[in-house]
């Protein structure tokens, strides 16, 4: 500042100095006011420079000022690249925010005020079928036309989720979208959505599961009652009061094998998986399986007229590692199955084998009905049956297979049913490697 003023007073002296050699006092007050009016002129070219360098920085060269004009040039500099440090420290932060954004698991969409798409991440690309360069700055409105949406944000009252059908969805394969809106910065609406198909399945079979066990129930509880109302108000003879007491008998026996079926499961899916610890007999585990079929095959013999054969090949030495009760319940649903569909004098064989991989398989095959292609990918879900009649009058409570393909999957294992109409069944259980051993005795 001081220089700037010494350059004044320097202009105005050499003005008047100038005036007062060549001419008079007079002109010495001429030179003088020309002096300071040249040195403003000088100053304004100077701030027409800086502001002209100002206006575009970056292509335009720098200027060469003197002074304090000098100064503010150096502290616009540095000004600028502080800032330009800022605005990229921002658009870094902005990126990774925006990379978290698009790793979410949940559909992310900012809506203007006028509910125009601003932005949106790819998982609400896949949920609702928008295309996230095409569609930006579309009305979500025109683009997710599910009635439901449309009420939900006509009605403007953002407190619960609303579900919509997903981009992906077909009549076998249904998809489920909850969507839920938030306001924010005025009315602005960041819009988020979750995939809820399995949760909405999960709730479904829940429901059917209890609508099954209350209808399993309910049958037995029927007839249980209807005889009890006859025996209270009949007086019948004692040989039909015992043929009454007997049914009762059954159908309380019934409900019990149902609630036993429904714990185990219960067991099955509340537990952790079998270790590899515990190693349990084949031999002994086949022994006492077959004798329990043979034991209800003959109970069957008696409304029947035959029994069943049986015949068994195993491997003497193996072993396998896991849940002996578990084991054995899988093994014992599988030949009790075989027993109840195969007529009286049918065959059953139990056949073990250590597969060239090291896996075992053990299979029912029986010489029963056999099972039409359709059934078979259903026959492990709970209450599936094929002949809901045969199953009840056998004892069946539709929870067999099931219980069969926990244990196997719990066991790292899988069920494989084979069957043709007229022709028998095979259900295998095949077990990995590593929980099959050969014990030598
Ligand atoms: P259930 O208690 O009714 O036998 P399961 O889950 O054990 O229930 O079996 C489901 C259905 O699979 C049965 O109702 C039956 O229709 C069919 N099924 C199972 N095993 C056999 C078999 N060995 N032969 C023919 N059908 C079978």
């Amino acid at each position: 500042m001081m220089r700037r003023c010494l350059e004044f007073i320097s202009v105005l002296l050499l003005g008047s100095l100038m005036g007062w050699i060549w001419y008079s006092p007079i002109w010495m007050f001429v030179g003088c006011v020309a002096g300071g009016l040249s040195w403003l002129a000088l100053d304004q070219a100077r701030l027409r420079q800086l502001l002209a360098w100002l206006k575009q920085p970056d292509t335009q060269e720098e200027p060469q000022l003197p002074h304090v004009w000098e100064q503010i040039a150096e502290r616009v500099r540095r000004l600028q690249k502080q800032w330009h440090h800022k605005a990229r420290d921002s658009q870094v932060r902005l990126n990774e925010f925006l990379t978290a954004i698009q790793a979410s698991p949940n559909g992310v969409v900012l809506l203007d005020q006028e509910g125009r798409i601003e932005w949106c991440n790819q998982t609400a690309v896949d949920h609702l079928g928008i295309h996230p360069q095409r569609d930006l700055m579309q009305h979500i409105t025109n683009l997710l036309r599910d009635p439901a949406f449309t009420a939900y944000i006509n009605k403007g009252l953002f407190e619960s989720e609303v579900l919509v059908s997903g981009a992906s969805a077909s009549p076998s394969k249904p998809v489920f979208i909850a969507i839920r809106i938030h306001t924010y910065a005025k009315k602005r609406r960041l819009m988020l959505s979750r995939d809820v198909t399995a949760v909405q399945q999960a709730e479904a079979m829940r429901r059917d599961f209890v609508a099954n066990v209350s209808h399993e129930i309910r049958t037995p509880l029927t007839v249980l009652s209807g005889f009890v109302e006859t025996l209270q108000t009949l007086d019948l003879p004692d040989e039909e009061r015992r043929q009454y007491l007997s049914l009762m008998a059954q159908q309380a026996s019934r409900m019990e094998t149902l609630v036993s079926d429904l714990l185990t499961l219960s067991k099955l899916e509340g537990s952790p998986s079998p270790g590899r610890h515990g190693w349990v007999s084949v031999p002994v585990l086949i022994d006492r399986c077959i004798q329990e079929a043979q034991g209800l095959s003959h109970v069957l013999a008696s409304k029947q007229g035959q029994s069943h054969q049986f015949e068994v090949h195993t491997v003497p030495e193996l072993a396998l590692a896991g849940n002996a009760d578990e084991l054995r319940s899988a093994l014992g649903n599988l030949l009790s199955n075989a027993v109840r569909y195969t007529p009286g004098a049918g065959k059953i064989v139990l056949r073990v084998q250590r597969l060239p991989n090291g896996d075992a398989a053990l299979s029912v095959a029986d010489t029963g009905p056999g099972i039409a292609p359709e059934h078979i990918p259903r026959l492990t879900e709970r209450f599936y049956r094929v002949d809901r009649s045969r199953s009840r009058e056998t004892g069946g409570t539709g929870l067999g297979l099931a219980i069969v393909k926990h244990v196997v999957q719990r066991h790292g294992g899988q069920i494989q049913i084979e069957s043709q109409l007229g022709q028998g069944s095979v259900f295998t259980l095949h077990l990995p490697a590593d929980r099959v051993r050969l014990e030598h005795v």
